[in-house]
């Protein structure tokens, strides 16, 4: 079977002139699989109308498609009158995907096929996210056991998509903030290691084109995606595009300096949002707290207060504890604060909240909706909604993952 890189390398190729053929060929059938991706399934006379093509080139290009194992025909419809034409839609198995979420404290890893179903997955790694090239070895090393796990498999991987926190330019791919340290862009490193084209991502701009293809997004093109997690990043997408600025590093809303304080952020600044609400911040309130006296039923899961983390804060507020409640609902006051500037600035469509603290749900959105309430125009914020994500901690790997399969298709 002939690799879909190789199927689609005219669309890349820069002697497109002295292949002219090839080229319309492999535009035609991008065209076709772009088709299926979003109706999921389509007839001849549907796929020649869609690619304004003629019935016998769509017939031969399918049957093309069919042969090097991207479509399969579901045979013919089985209801309505007359004659029946057949279906055809995307073969899943016919490219897989890796993406890999590396966090502060642990990373994801995961296989997808190539309808974004999850094949293979291994969530919470444990893992310390440091900007050396030991740390880079270790998360190479966690790849290359996952992959061996499913060795299977590992012939139809056709791309690695590698999400980072942090400043990250994906059409250079350069990570500016993590693994900064070799001579060539982090993608070209991770092709080299992995033999198969590398991708770097933002980890919140994933995010946020997972929501927006595969979960909570209707029919909304205007979107802001919050990532509340250890961190605080936004993925921003305007006339369903992701908008990454001039060199990736639109987004930054967790180190917007708006905050009167001396606490000096990791990114070197002072009064960042970060440094009151985001899931590092809360963890070190938690303990400043305990070490105070203020009692929490967080002490009985842990054996020593320097142990805590993200998760035990937000496990003891789901389970009513007052003052794990107390901070969220502080952080998400300044949240607020925080999204009813960009309500003002984007005027958005629909706001989503993800990561590990919006799994709070009502505990974190009741206080960011009253914060708004006080802070942003009215007529501004009543011409937005709000959702939690519903891909939960899946939604970077799957963005990643429709990432890697829109850009190998050289599709928008
Ligand atoms: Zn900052």
């Amino acid at each position: 079977m002939k690799s879909i890189i190789d199927i689609f390398s005219p669309l890349k190729s820069d002697l497109i002139t002295n292949n002219a053929v090839l080229y319309k060929t492999a535009l035609l059938k991008r065209d076709i699989l772009s088709f299926l991706i979003i109706q999921n399934k389509g007839t001849i006379a549907e796929l020649s109308q869609a690619t304004k093509t003629s019935i016998p080139k769509i017939n031969e290009t399918i049957n093309e498609l069919i042969t090097e194992g991207l479509v399969i025909d579901h045979g013919k419809i089985l209801n309505g009158v007359g004659r029946k034409p057949n279906i055809y839609g995307l073969n899943p198995n016919s490219a897989y995907f890796l993406s890999v979420e590396v966090n502060r404290h642990n990373i994801n890893i995961a296989i997808l096929n190539f309808v974004e179903e999850i094949v293979h997955i291994e969530r919470d790694i444990p893992f310390y996210l440091q900007n050396t090239p030991a740390c880079f070895e270790s998360l190479c090393h966690h790849i290359d056991t996952f992959i061996e796990k499913h060795a299977n498999d590992r012939h139809k991987i056709v791309s690695i998509g590698l999400n980072l926190t942090g400043r990250v330019d994906h059409v250079s791919g350069n990570s500016y903030s993590y693994f900064n340290f070799h001579s060539t862009p982090l993608r070209e490193v991770l092709t080299q290691r992995f033999g198969v084209p590398g991708y770097v991502e933002n980890d919140t701009r994933a995010m946020a084109f997972g929501e927006y293809a595969k979960g909570v997004v209707e029919n909304e093109k205007n979107i802001l995606f919050i990532n509340l997690d250890d961190g605080i990043g936004m993925g921003i997408i305007i006339n369903g595009a992701l908008y990454s600025g001039k060199s990736g590093f639109a987004g930054e809303f967790g180190h917007m300096p708006f905050l009167n304080n001396d606490i000096i952020c990791h990114c070197g600044k002072k009064g960042c949002l970060e440094t009151e609400a985001s899931g590092v911040a809360l963890t070190l309130q938690m303990k400043e707290a305990l070490l105070k006296g203020i009692s929490s039923s967080i002490t009985e899961k842990v054996n020593s207060i320097d142990d805590i983390k993200l998760q035990h804060i937000i496990s003891a507020a789901k389970n009513d504890d007052i003052l794990a409640i107390e901070l969220l609902s502080k952080a998400g006051e300044k949240i607020g604060k925080g999204i009813a500037i960009l309500l003002n600035l984007f005027n958005p469509e629909l706001v989503i909240l993800g990561g590990k603290i919006a799994t709070t749900e009502s505990i974190i959105l009741l206080p960011i909706l009253s914060s708004i309430n006080k802070f942003s125009l009215n007529l501004v914020n009543t011409d937005t909604s709000f959702k939690i994500s519903t891909l939960g901690e899946d939604a970077g790997l799957i963005g990643s993952s429709l990432l890697m399969r829109n850009r190998l298709l050289d599709l928008s």
